[in-house]
C-alpha cells in the first residue's frame, strides 16, 4: 500500500471517529442520517414494485419487462428511491469515506427484507475490482452487508464472488443491451456456492445489469438460487 492512501485512510479513520456525527442531508446533528430525513425517503414496498427488478408497479406484481424475459435474479428488494436523503447518504458513505453511515443503511436493508422472505445461505457483497478497492480502501456494498448479514443472521460470504473487469460507469451506456455487454464476464464465482441460496448486496441498483450479471454467474457456477437487496434504486 503507497503511503499517500494509507495517510487518506489515517485521515477518513480520523474524521470517522472524531467528529460529531451529522445528518448527512440536513446536517442535523446526532445521527449520520437523522430520523426526520430517513421518514421523509421514498420507501419502496413490496406491493408496489416489481419483485425482480423493483421497479413501480401497480399492485406488486411483475413488470411487463421482467415478465416477459425473466432475469436471473429471482427478487430485487430495494429499500428507497435513489433521491433526496438517501441519495445524500450513498454519496458520503461511497465518495467521502463517512464508513459510519453504513449500519443505519444496512439496518434500513435488512428490516426492508423482513422476517416473512426466505433467508439465504449467505450473504454476498457485489465486489469491487481490486484497483478500484485499492484507491477507495473500502468496498461500499461490504460495508452494507455487515449489518444485513448481521441482523438475518446470516454468514457474509465475500469470497464467493470476484470481479474480474472493472466495468466502466454505466451512465453513458444509452439502452439496457448496451449495458448489459458491457457486464457480460465480470465476475468470477467460487464452485463453494453449489446449492447455496445466495443474497447478493449492492447500494445501488442504477439498472439492474450489474446485478443480474453477478446473478447469472453465481447461477453457472452452481447456485440454487440468487435474490439482491440493495439500499436504493433508481427510478
Ligand atoms: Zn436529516
Ligand atoms: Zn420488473
Amino acid at each position: 500500500m503507497r503511503i499517500t492512501e494509507l495517510a487518506r485512510r489515517a485521515v477518513s479513520e480520523t474524521t470517522n471517529a472524531l467528529f460529531p456525527a451529522h445528518c448527512a442531508h440536513c446536517g442535523r446533528d446526532g445521527s449520520f442520517l437523522c430520523q426526520t430525513c430517513i421518514a421523509e425517503s421514498t420507501r419502496l414496498t413490496s406491493d408496489g414494485s416489481c419483485r425482480r427488478c423493483a421497479l413501480p408497479t401497480n399492485d406488486g406484481s411483475l413488470c411487463g419487462r421482467c415478465s416477459a424475459n425473466p432475469p436471473p435474479v429471482s427478487s430485487l428488494v430495494a429499500a428507497f428511491a435513489f433521491d433526496g436523503a438517501i441519495r445524500s447518504s450513498v454519496l458520503a458513505l461511497k465518495y467521502e469515506g463517512l464508513r459510519a453511515m453504513a449500519p443505519v443503511l444496512g439496518g434500513e436493508m435488512a428490516t426492508r427484507w423482513g422476517t416473512r422472505r426466505k433467508l439465504p445461505d449467505a450473504v454476498v457483497p457485489i465486489p469491487l475490482h481490486r484497483s478500484r478497492l485499492r484507491s477507495r480502501g473500502y468496498n461500499q456494498a461490504e460495508l452494507l452487508a455487515g449489518p444485513v448479514s448481521e441482523l438475518l443472521e446470516r454468514p457474509i460470504r465475500s469470497d464467493l464472488l470476484r470481479r474480474i473487469i472493472d466495468s466502466p460507469a454505466q451512465a453513458g451506456a444509452s439502452d439496457e443491451t448496451e449495458r448489459a455487454k458491457r457486464v457480460s464476464g465480470v465476475f468470477g464465482a467460487s464452485s463453494d456456492v453449489a446449492d447455496l441460496h445466495i443474497l447478493l448486496v449492492d447500494d445501488v441498483a442504477t439498472t439492474t445489469s450489474t446485478i443480474n450479471s453477478a446473478a447469472q454467474t453465481l447461477l453457472d457456477a452452481g447456485a440454487w438460487g440468487v435474490s439482491a437487496l440493495v439500499l436504493a434504486r433508481e427510478l
